[in-house]
This record gives structure tokens, sequence and C-alpha cells, in this order.
């Protein structure tokens, strides 16, 4: 039953998109529009089912809620799914058919990137609707996020250092981190003119030696990472890395990086980490900057003020590991219960509101 699981979940609006002419078949899920317009990427895929793909869409667009209002930006949570093989089913009309249902919900739902769709596809869906944000730099987009996710990342890692070490300097602290990619090369800038000791690994032998040779970064072997003697560990690859094999091995007071999902399962391996006495600035606030660069494109972009937003993840972090004490809980829980907390707030404020004109 759609609506129970709507009532269950708290959704908003779920839209089914057809059109005969290019075979577009595509759900948006609109899952909390409290704090702002949906935002969420649009997912193309070769989903087996609809109930497959209703499933996906759902549990995105509900984790897109979580992590923006996590982030402490003002946009609610949305995705969407495009039913088809993304290295065969694309074509203009395609695109075109999904802006205009985009452009239909007049500014509820944002769309995006996500698995599947490139910024070539979103420049096919600009030409439908202006509800969609990460297009090309021509039509005066955001561009690489990378810059904007390391300052977040840089930020929260000085929040982190707080917590863990009473004070936020990472002067002579030593950071190991996992993927010399684009996010670890803007972070290690900062943390180089912090006077951080770094430690990398990665699996491609020229995206270390850059890090070597720039930032005088000491090399590790792909499997020593999670053993060495560091104070901070920095995920900056893959997602799952902190499981059952890997957190036994860690040596650090904290983790502190930009990779999705970096929990294998957030309950057991958040209670893990607590329990060896690690703390964890949750990935998805930490690496929210990417998020929050997109997003300034509905303002007119401006750097600037997408870096002193990501900027304001130190803020959004510091509040997470309050929670985590105040209320005896991971600080993995506490991230989701900033989120809820957060948008309960605002929905008072706008009920009181309403209440009080009427
Ligand atoms: P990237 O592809 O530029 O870098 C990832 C690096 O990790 C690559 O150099 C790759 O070789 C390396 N790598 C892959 N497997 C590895 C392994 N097993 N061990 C060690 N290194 C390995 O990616 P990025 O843009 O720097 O993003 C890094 C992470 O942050 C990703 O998980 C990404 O999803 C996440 N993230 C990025 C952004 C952003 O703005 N780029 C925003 C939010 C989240």
């Amino acid at each position: 039953m759609i609506f129970d699981r709507m009532e269950n979940g708290d959704y908003e609006q779920i839209v089914y998109c057809y059109d005969k002419t290019s075979g577009l078949k595509s759900i948006i899920v609109i899952h909390d529009t409290t704090l702002g317009p949906a935002l969420g990427g649009c997912r193309m895929w070769d989903y087996k089912s609809e109930e497959e793909a209703l499933r996906d869409v759902m549990r995105l667009a509900k984790g897109m809620t979580y992590k923006n209002a996590a982030a402490g930006i003002n946009l609610g949570g949305g995705k969407s799914v495009i039913i088809g093989d993304p290295r065969k089913d694309k074509s203009e009309a395609l695109f075109r058919a999904f802006g205009r249902f985009v452009e239909s919900l007049n500014g509820r739902y944002i769309t995006a990137e996500d698995v599947g769709t490139k910024t070539e596809d979103l420049d096919i869906v600009y030409q439908e609707t202006n509800y969609v944000v990460g297009i090309s730099e021509s039509y005066g987009s955001s561009g690489n996020p990378s810059p904007v996710t390391a300052y977040g990342v840089y930020k929260s890692m000085l929040r982190t250092a707080k917590e863990a070490f009473g004070e936020e300097s990472l002067k002579d602290k030593t950071i190991a981190i996992q993927g010399c990619g684009n996010v670890a090369y803007y972070l290690c800038k900062y943390l180089k003119e912090e006077g951080a000791r770094l430690i990398v690994t990665d699996i491609l032998e020229e995206a270390i030696q850059k890090f070597v040779d720039e930032f005088g970064a000491e090399r590790v072997d792909v499997d020593q990472i999670y053993e060495v003697e560091a104070d901070i560990f920095c995920p900056c690859a893959l997602g799952g890395i902190l499981n059952d094999n890997t957190i036994p091995k860690l040596k650090v007071k904290a983790i502190c990086g930009s990779a999705n999902n970096q929990l294998e399962d957030i309950e057991r391996h958040g209670q893990m980490l607590e329990e060896r006495g690690i703390i964890y600035a949750p990935d998805f606030i930490v690496n929210a900057g990417g998020a929050i660069n997109v997003a300034d494109e509905l303002s007119g972009y401006n750097r600037e003020r997408a870096l002193s937003k990501a900027g304001n993840l130190y803020n959004q972090i510091g509040l997470v590991f309050e929670i985590a004490k105040r209320d005896k809980i991971t600080t993995a829980k506490a991230a989701n219960r900033m989120a809820e907390e957060r948008i309960a707030a605002i929905k008072e404020i706008h009920t009181s509101f309403f209440e009080k004109r009427t």
C-alpha cells in the first residue's frame, strides 16, 4: 500500500511520470519540504521492477532530507529515478520530457546529477526547467565541487580535533588519508598550511606521488592505512570501509573524511567506534560541502558564499557531538536526531506563525 508507506515514512508526494514518445518512465519523490524545496539528484538505473525503483527512490529521497537538514541548509529532501539503461536508453526527448515533469512541480522539487546521469543530461533538462542544478559551467553553474567539499571537511576536522584533543588546531597532528583524489588534494592544502603531518595511500601510483611531491606526505600501502599511528583517519575514497575487519586495527582518536557511507552498518559499527573511544564525525555532514556548493546555484552561484556556508559545517558537527553527549547515543545516530530536531523546530515556527495570522 503506497499511502501506508508514505504515512510510515512521512513522505509528502510521489509522482509517476510517463511519456509515450520518449519512453520516459520516472518516479519523483518529495520527502519533506519543511526547510525548503526538495533537492536531490536524478538517478538513471536499469531497475528490474517498478517496486525496486520505488523502494530506491523513496530511500534516497528521505536520505536527502536528513542530509540537507543536518548540513544546516534551507532545503528539503527529494530524489528522482528514471527507469532505463544509462548506456542505451538516453535521448534528448527523454530528458526534455523529464524536465517538463520537474517544471510541472513548480519548484517543489529541484533535480541534479546522480548515478547514471551527467552534466550534459542536465543541460537538456535545463531546456525545460530552471529547477535543476549542476548544469554546465557555461550556463553559470557551480563547476567542480571538490574545493568546497574539501573546505567543509577541513572545518569539520577542526571541530573534530577540538572534541578529540581539546583544541581545534591540527598543528603537528598526523592525518592518515585514504584516497589521493580531488577532495583529498584540496584538503591537504589546508592541512599542510596548518602544519599537519600527512600519511597517504591510494591504489594509483601517480595519485600518491603527487601528494608526496607537493605536500611531503608519507606513503603507505593500501591495507596499511588502517593500522598507522595517527591522530585522525580521513577516508576520502570508498564507502563501507569502517567495518568488523578495519575498526579493530585503527590506532586513531578520531575519524573525519569525505567518503560517502563510511560505516558498513550505521548502528553496529557506529557503536564499535564508540566503544573503542574513537570520535566519528558523520560523513554525510562532513562532505555536505558538495551539496552546499551545488545548492548555491539557486541564488545565482557565488563561490565565496558557498565556501562560507560550507564553513558552517564546523558548527553542525559541533551540534552532533553535543547531541550525542546529551542523549548518550553514537554520533552517527545523533546526526539523524539533529536533522529531525531542526525540521521539527522549523515546522513548529511555521505552524505557530500560521496560527497567529488566522
Ligand atoms: P576521486 O575519484 O577524485 O578520488 C578518490 C581516490 O580514491 C582516487 O584517487 C582512487 O584511486 C582512490 N581509491 C579508490 N579505491 C581506493 C582504495 N581501495 N584505497 C585507497 N584509495 C582508493 O573522488 P573525490 O571526488 O575526491 O571524492 C572522494 C570521496 O568523497 C568519494 O567517496 C566521494 O563520493 C566523496 N564525496 C566527494 C564530493 C566531491 O565534491 N568531490 C562530495 C561529497 C562526497
